[in-house]
């Protein structure tokens, strides 16, 4: 819905920021769709995530794709609704990285965010 902050986002609101580039790969501006799927960074996350689930491996190219990747991994029941909450857990996780490494200088390490998701 546009809502989270992402370099790009403020841009588009027309405030002032001079480093639009994501913080945790450095490589691309920092757009909602990038940082939450497409980041090199947040990938490695989603495939460790997919490990430790047993489930296949997957590729969401926007937010609205990973929020209803539940209803598309061929998990049922509660398996359904605890995957959904590891998805939103993840993007918490992620986006509390996001701001230590743009606002307090920290690492952005895929083994300390698999872990604290875990
Ligand atoms: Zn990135």
């Amino acid at each position: 819905m546009g809502k989270i902050p992402t370099g790009i986002a403020l841009r588009g609101r027309n405030i002032e920021i001079e480093e639009v580039t994501c913080p945790l790969c450095k490589t691309s501006d920092e757009t909602i769709n990038h940082l939450f799927t497409s980041c090199i960074v947040v990938s490695r996350i989603w495939h460790q995530i997919s490990i430790w689930c047993k489930v296949v491996s997957f590729i969401v190219y926007t937010v609205r794709e990973l929020l209803d990747l539940h209803e598309h991994i061929g998990l049922r029941g509660l398996a359904k609704e605890i995957s959904h909450g590891i998805v939103m857990i993840s993007c918490i996780s992620i986006w509390r990285t996001r701001n230590g490494v743009k606002f307090s200088n920290s690492q952005a390490r895929v083994e300390d965010i698999f872990s604290e998701i875990k």
